[in-house]
Formats: C-alpha cells, structure tokens, sequence
C-alpha cells in the first residue's frame, strides 16, 4: 500500500502515521524529521534546509525531491509507504507520480483555530521522539511514556507558526484538488479523539 497523509502542520499526521504505518507494515516516512536528523547530523542537506525550516518556509523542491527519491528507493519501501509531510507542493506531488505513484491519500481535516493551539503546546520527547500535548503531561518537562526530557521544536513559535499556515494554504491545499481529480483523495475529520481518527483513517480506506 501506497499511502499519503495530507493535512495542516499540526493536523495529528505524524502520530496518526506510526500507528497507521505499524498497522499496515509500511514504513512511515516523514520528511519533517528527515530534515531534522540531517540538521542535528550536519549534513548538506540538512544545512541547505535548516534556514527554511527555522523560517517556517518550505524548503525547496530540488533539495525536498531528492531527499524523498533516494528514500523511496530503498528496500523497505517495496512494501509501499506512508508518506507524512510529502508531497508539500505540486510540483512535489507530480514528481512522486513519476518515481512512485500513492494508492490513496488522506486528508486529515483540522480548522486553523485549533492548529494554533495544538502547535504552541506541541512538546517531544528527546528520547523516544513521541509526540505530546502539554495539557496531557502531568509533568512539563517529562515524557509520560519513557520518562526522558521533552522539549519544543524550534518551529513551533508562535510567529514561526502563522508563516507555516500560511505555506499550507498557499501551496500544499492545492494538492487536495490535484488528487481529486485523480479520485485519489479520502477526507478524515482530524478534530477528534486520537482513537477515533485512527479508525477513521482505517475506515476510509476499506
Ligand atoms: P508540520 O507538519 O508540523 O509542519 P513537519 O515536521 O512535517 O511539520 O515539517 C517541518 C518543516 O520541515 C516544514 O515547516 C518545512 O520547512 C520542512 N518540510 C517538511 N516537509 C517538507 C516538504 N515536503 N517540502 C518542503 N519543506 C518541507
Ligand atoms: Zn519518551
């Protein structure tokens, strides 16, 4: 299975996607953490995209594509993908038709006046790298799960955040017309308990 999960910075993707991916048994491929484990590596890669990101803008689509192709090619990926955070743009999405075109792509649905909020109180674990609000943690400074340090991405400032919508509704909801037209797009109401977009997400793909 050949899976996309679109959505809002902070629709719940990423979560929504380690437990679909393990559902599945294909491997969750975010390009939001590639880009942030090629910055802490210092890799090219991740300082040509390390500006873009602090900025909230996107990076671009040369670096972003080839980034995405030589992952796509590895071994793993004969099973399929979920792709979370790619493709971002058309331009992306038309080149992922030519190395490897989804199956599906789900919408997760979530309206800008809750992403805000989602956003600023986004915290994640340094250790196992879960993703959490800080409204469910009994301690702010510590991962319910492992008990390791949780801190917030650079990204999720406040200023940072209003640039990252800004992107979303320029150039990525175009994307939801694009797989439209190819009959290819599911919608999911992402304003919900996590279990229950989960099954959402199962359901719209039956
Ligand atoms: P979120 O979905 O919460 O915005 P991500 O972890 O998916 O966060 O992405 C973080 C940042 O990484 C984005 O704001 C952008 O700068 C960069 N990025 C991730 N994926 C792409 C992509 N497909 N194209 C361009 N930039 C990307
Ligand atoms: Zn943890």
């Amino acid at each position: 299975m050949k899976l996309i999960f679109l959505g809002p910075p902070g629709a719940g993707k990423g979560t929504q996607a380690a437990g679909v991916s393990a559902h599945l048994g294909v491997p969750h491929i975010s390009t939001g953490d590639m880009f942030r484990s090629a910055i802490s590596n210092q890799t090219p890669t991740g300082l040509e995209a390390k500006r873009y990101i602090d900025a909230g803008q996107l990076v671009p689509d040369s670096v972003t594509i080839a980034m995405v192709r030589e992952r796509l090619a590895m071994d793993d990926c004969k099973a399929g993908y979920l792709l979370d955070g790619f493709p971002r743009t058309v331009e992306q999405a038309i080149a992922l038709d030519e190395i490897s075109a989804p199956d599906a792509v789900v919408d997760i649905d979530v309206p800008d006046e809750r992403l805000l909020s989602r956003l600023t109180g986004r915290r994640i674990c340094g250790k196992c790298h879960g993703t959490f609000h800080i409204s469910k943690l009994a301690d702010a400074h510590t991962c319910p799960v492992c008990g390791g340090e949780v801190y917030q991405r650079s990204d999720d400032m406040p200023e940072t955040i209003a640039t990252r919508l800004k992107a979303y509704h320029e150039s990525t909801e175009p994307l939801i017309g694009y797989y439209t037209g190819l009959g290819k797009l599911r919608r999911v109401n992402g304003d919900n308990q996590l279990e229950e977009v989960f099954k959402a997400i199962l359901a719209s793909l039956e």
